[in-house]
Formats: C-alpha cells, structure tokens, sequence
C-alpha cells in the first residue's frame, strides 16, 4: 500500500478579511485608478509604497503592475539602454532576460554553482571580457550569494548591482535586507511570492534620480507627486521629460490586497522555514538526494526548497519526478531540456540570440529539483511528502 498525498501545491492562503473589507470599500468608491484620488486623499497604492519602504528600510518605492516591469524599469531608470550589456546569472525565471530584452540590454548570461548561486569565478571572468556595468543579479529561489564578495566586485568594476528579490523579500545577509545591497531592488506580488496581489511589484532605491525616473517610468503622467515614497519635486523636474511612460502602474485594489498582508510577512516568513526544516531533515535521510547546506549567513525565507537528485541516473530523473507526481508530490525538474509550466532553462531562452554554453549551469541544473512549500501545508503534511519522496528515491536509486 502506497500512500498518496492529496493537498493542492499551488494553493495560498485566502487573502486577510481586513484586505477584503478594504478592497470592498475600494470596489464601492468606484476609484479604482492610483491617481483618482480626493484632494489631501492618499491612495492605497501610495500608502503602500510608503509603508512598503519603511518595512524594507528604503527610502523610496514605486508599486508597479508586477515584478516583472518593476525589472524593466529598474533596468531603464538605472541606465540601460539599447545594447548595453547587462549580466545576469542564467538560473533564473523567464521574466528576468524577458525584461533586459525590453530594454534593448544584451544578456550576458553567468554560471550559477552547486548550490545555485552565481558563480563569483565566472562574474568576475564574464564582467572582464564584456565590459558590462551592470548586473542584474536573480536571488533565484531565495538562494543569495556572498553578497560581500558581490558588492567588492562590483566597486572594484564599477558595476551597477540591480538585485530581483522576487523570493528573498523578507530574507537577509549577514543581517543586510535582501534588496538593500543593489542600487536598486524589485520585488513581486504575484500569487506564489511571498505577498499576494494575483499580480504586481515593488521597486525600492535610496538613491533620489532613480526613484524619480522609476516613478515616470512606471507611468506617472505627471501626477508623480502623488506617489507614496518620492524625492523633491526638483528631482523629478530634472528628468521628468527623459524618461518613457511604460504604463506599469499598481491599482488600489491590488495595493488594498496586499497592506493588510505586509504586517503578517515576519510571521508568515516563520512559518515557511518551519515547514522548510521539517522538509529538509525529511530529504537528507534519503541517501539519493542531496540538500545543500545553507550559509551561515543568510537568513533565508523557505518558501520554496530545492535538492540534488545526485543518486538517482539522469535518464531516470523524469521517471522518479512522475512517480511523486503520481502520489500527489509535485516536483519540478530544471534539467528539462524542454520548458514547461513556469519552468525553464536558460537556453530555451532563443531570443536572447547566440547561444551562451554554460556547462557547469548545465550541470547543476540536470539534477535539481525544486518543490513549492505553501503555507496551507500542516508540518505533518511536510512529513508525510518527505517520507514519500524517501520512498521514490528508494525505488529509482542507482544500483
Ligand atoms: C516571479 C519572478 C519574477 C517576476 O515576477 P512577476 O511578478 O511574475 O512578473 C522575477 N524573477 C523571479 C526569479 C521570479 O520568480
């Protein structure tokens, strides 16, 4: 007798019934628009971006219509443009080089090492033969690099670092916030991050000319003064006529949606690493996978756990991952040559041109699985899926 697990990988929890109240208030007023406000009237989203920058301990933030346009404007506010080169670590999600495309920007792609960081090796080489200024570095599935060595390179390169901390919001280094190392940080709300709007994003920098432009960017109009964290007016009337209207704006409902969650967000953060602890002791008993070790130093959000499946033969990967599948274990692969769901590998990537070898990425890649750890799981619900990963492991192992 096998045992099958039957709970849902891709549910959330419901959004809070103070975010409900206030969304229904929302819908009833009819002012649905950031910019449809009363006069002395503060929007959600602007209430959001100014309680958003006190919870990340930034000065500035601009709510954008998702994590993937608050990249773009990042990009563009920072200074990219058309051919100018950015790096960025090839294990990512799609919407990473989807944004630097946008803007015209030329990917140069980094290996990514054992434990799914960017490779600094391999940085500091790509950085040295490109010329690249600019980094846009992915903290993919919340695994963050030795964010010292990061930023030493990147003074000592003059490169700017643009950090996507779509899953580290939340999560620290050496005490640091994950987004307040780049000069400039973009987080998402999309419905399997850490805060949950369906879709959206925030942007966060302390530095006033590119909050200003990321502001105009995300498609102020000229109503930039009703945004919630903002430099001077002088900022903005420096580049307001510099920056392109990219029509990224968050709404009040989305912005309604999420203030009530972000008091929730420590506890919730709580919560995931519970669930994760429970996971990874459950793996390491498996003597076919392999769970990384995290770093001393990083104080992760355990929304999402990966491992090696470094036991089992690479032709029977997919076998086994079916095999959880069919017990209601829903695992994902990223050796996949072909894409598939929200997964793919960097060189499905075609239009980013010329293909970028990166063997070791390759590699690292063929045996990592990767599970969602929603918080509608119970810690027996963690167990249970332990003990029937165990058990598939057991049946594919090498002989
Ligand atoms: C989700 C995600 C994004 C973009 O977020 P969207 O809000 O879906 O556009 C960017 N980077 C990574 C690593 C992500 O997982």
């Amino acid at each position: 007798m096998t045992s099958r697990f039957d709970k849902l990988f891709t549910q959330q929890e419901p959004i809070p019934e103070a975010a409900i109240e206030r969304v229904v208030e929302v819908l009833r007023g009819g002012r649905l628009h950031r910019y449809n406000t009363a006069a002395g009237e503060a929007s959600e989203a602007a209430l959001l971006e100014r309680e958003y920058a006190e919870w990340q301990g930034s000065k500035y933030c601009v709510a954008t219509a998702s994590g993937g346009q608050a990249l773009q404007i990042a990009l563009r506010a920072s200074g990219v443009e058309p051919g100018t080169t950015v790096l960025a670590n090839a294990y990512t999600l799609a919407p990473v080089p989807g944004a630097i495309h946008a803007t015209g920007g030329v990917p140069v792609l980094v290996e990514i090492d054992d434990a799914w960081h960017t490779d600094l090796d391999d940085l500091r080489t790509k950085a040295i033969d490109s010329g690249a200024k600019f980094f846009m570095l992915s903290h993919m599935r919340g695994h963050i690099a030795d964010m010292e060595r990061i930023m030493a390179l990147c003074d000592e390169l003059g490169i700017t670092l643009i950090e996507d901390c779509a899953h580290t919001m939340g999560a620290r280094w050496k005490g640091t916030r994950s987004g307040n190392f780049g000069r400039v940080s973009c987080f998402s709300t999309q419905t399997y991050k850490h805060l949950n709007s369906g879709e959206g994003g925030l942007l966060t920098t302390d530095e006033p000319e590119l909050a200003a432009r990321a502001v105009i960017a995300s498609g102020s109009y000229m109503f930039y003064g009703l945004h919630g964290a903002i430099p001077s007016e002088e900022t903005f009337r420096e580049v307001r006529l510099d920056n392109p209207n990219c029509s990224a704006r968050m709404d009040n409902v989305r912005a309604a949606i999420l203030r009530p969650q972000l008091p929730l967000l420590d506890e919730n953060i709580r919560r995931w690493n519970q669930r994760y602890r429970i996971l990874e002791d459950g793996l390491r008993e498996a003597p076919q996978l392999r769970v990384v070790e995290r770093r001393q130093h990083e104080a992760f959000v355990g929304s999402s756990i990966q491992f090696h499946a470094s036991g089992i033969a690479r032709e029977r990967i997919p076998a086994f991952i079916s095999a959880c599948g069919e017990r209601g274990v829903e695992i994902k692969w990223f050796g996949a040559a072909e894409p598939s769901g929200f997964t793919s590998r960097y060189d499905s990537w075609r239009y980013l041109g010329e293909h970028q070898p990166l063997p070791q990425t390759l590699q690292v890649l063929a045996t990592t699985c990767d599970m969602r750890v929603p918080l509608t799981f119970t810690e027996a619900d963690c167990s249970e899926i332990a003990s029937i990963i165990r058990e598939e492991a057991a049946q594919f192992a090498n002989t």
